[in-house]
């Protein structure tokens, strides 16, 4: 069999023969590490029973080692130019579905239902397009897909944010919308040199372990997240002055908003960084009749 697609000199020899030029506009940095590779699918902890989903394969360098690794693989690919060399580079691999789509616009739970028959272990496992990774990650989330996780390349300021803690810097609004669905951990470090081209930004890789139910329980979500977004508004400000800026009508409810913060016992020259996920739910819980 031929060697594997993620060398440089494979991948050069691809793209090459098909006369294929980067697009910046849709984040094609291509992995040419196989080691790499191999180390990212066995963050994901497959089975050759489990499925796996990719979004945007490229020229099939990380699609190879999953079809090595699973029972079927389906892959999401915007860019048409690559669908005649995805075809060529993963012919060894039947089990391997491409499926010409933006991963944004797809319905991937019929995807899933259609193409994991009596498969139900199934993990997503992608090198994100990095113009777009937090929207691709918060549509997987929230569509609730009966996936067991993500693992994921990403911009690693990105997954720093994603994971981090109450009480530092990288603590925000992302860090909770997704830490309320997943367990998030940075699982490796990636430097430039594996990509073709060699991305702007530091790399990371993330694993996110879907939780059984969400770590917090809140009478309304998307109120919840209306919150989260609020507090962290302006991060300079306080919890109160951002709730009054940018709730509706905040300015005239002040007072309404200074009593729930002393029912639910959060002082409100606090700011938004300090508080913790339950916190959240407490403050969004007291705050939802008044709002909704
Ligand atoms: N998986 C390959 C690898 O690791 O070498 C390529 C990864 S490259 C960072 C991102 C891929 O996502 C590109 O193939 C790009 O065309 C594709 N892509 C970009 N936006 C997309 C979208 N909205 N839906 C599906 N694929 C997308």
């Amino acid at each position: 069999m031929d060697k594997d697609i993620a060398t440089p000199i494979r991948t050069k020899a691809i793209l090459e023969k098909y006369g294929f030029s980067f697009k910046k506009s849709l984040g094609q940095n291509f992995l040419i590490d196989t080691n790499i590779l191999k180390r990212i699918v066995d963050h994901a902890d497959l089975t050759n029973q489990s499925g796996a989903i990719e979004i945007g394969p490229g020229i099939g360098a990380l699609t190879e080692q999953l079809a090595k690794n699973s029972q079927k693989v389906v892959a999401f690919e915007i860019d048409q130019r690559l669908l005649p060399i995805l075809k060529d580079t993963l012919s060894p691999y039947p089990h391997v579905k491409v499926i010409h789509q933006d991963i944004l616009k797809a319905d991937v739970l019929s995807v899933m239902k259609e193409e994991f028959v009596g498969i139900d272990d199934v993990m997503v496992v992608a090198n994100l397009p990095y113009y777009v990774t937090t929207p691709i990650i918060m549509k997987l989330l929230e569509d609730h897909l009966p996936i067991r996780g993500i693992v994921c390349m990403l911009q690693k300021e990105v997954a720093d944010r994603i994971s981090a803690s109450p009480g530092t810097k990288d603590y925000g609004s992302l860090s909770i919308a997704i830490q309320y669905y997943t367990k998030a951990e940075t699982v490796m470090i990636v430097p430039k040199t594996v990509f073709m081209p060699q991305p702007n930004v530091d790399s990371a890789v993330i694993r996110l372990t879907k939780r059984e139910k969400p770590i917090v329980d809140v009478k309304d979500e998307a109120f919840f997240f209306q919150i989260t977004r609020a507090s962290f508004a302006q991060r300079r400000k306080t919890l109160l002055n951002n709730l009054l800026s940018h709730l509706p009508n905040g300015k005239e409810k002040k007072e309404l908003i200074l009593s729930v913060l002393e029912t639910v016992q959060i002082d409100p020259t606090r700011r938004g960084e300090t508080l913790s996920i339950e916190e959240f739910a407490k403050l969004s819980d007291g705050l939802y009749e008044h709002f909704k």
